[in-house]
């Protein structure tokens, strides 16, 4: 097969991204080839965003503040008795994006995963534990909103531990059948979760 390196460079360098397969990073290689204007303005926003994103020194969201306080923790809007901790920053748009949620934010950037090395002290936990305690009573209720799985679970486990001695409420997102879906189709281990953690009508 004919084969141009710097071209095969690339795509196999778009193929790296999330969702993108060897033939979409194909056409995206050919699009960018076609469109020279286009790959000019993506290469400066590449950079603007290596050059001026940072993490919140706060809830260690991402922000391009210089003073490296973000959106949501400088709000006056915002409740200060809720805290939502959340695996990772793009978790955040999708709580805002619900609509149903106007409290404050923790990102850990990760979960607890032993086998992967991911252990609580390459987490932001230090940190989540340093703000409720400097926090001085505010925070009433910790929200965790961490992914349903093995790594979640783990980290929920351990959460509650270090924070059983606070006197916090602490919670975890409802776990359990997705809206619109049809009971046939759920897997067992959901189910089971849906049933443990059923609420009253
Ligand atoms: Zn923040």
């Amino acid at each position: 097969m004919f084969k141009i390196p710097t071209l095969d460079k690339l795509v196999h360098e778009i193929a790296r991204l999330p969702g993108v397969g060897p033939k979409s990073a194909q056409r995206l290689t050919h699009f960018l080839l076609k469109n020279p204007n286009y790959s000019e303005e993506l290469r400066e926003t590449l950079k603007l965003v290596e050059e001026s994103i940072v993490l919140c020194k706060t809830c260690f969201n991402y922000t391009d503040n210089p003073e490296r306080i973000c959106r949501i923790c400088q709000s006056p809007h915002r409740s200060a008795e809720l805290m939502c901790v959340v695996e990772q920053p793009e978790d955040i748009l999708q709580i805002e994006s619900s609509g149903g949620y106007s409290g404050l934010y923790h990102v850990l950037h990760g979960a607890i995963s032993p086998l992967e090395g991911m252990t609580p002290e390459k987490l932001k936990i230090r940190e989540l534990i340093k703000r409720l305690d400097s926090a001085d009573g505010v925070i009433e209720e910790v929200i965790l909103a961490v992914d349903s799985d093995l790594e979640g679970d783990t980290t929920v486990l351990y959460l509650n531990q270090e924070l059983s001695e606070r006197s916090l409420k602490v919670t975890r997102l409802a776990q359990g059948i997705p809206m619109g879906s049809d009971i046939d189709y759920i897997d067992d281990r959901t189910l089971h979760r849906a049933l443990s953690h059923r609420t009253e009508v």
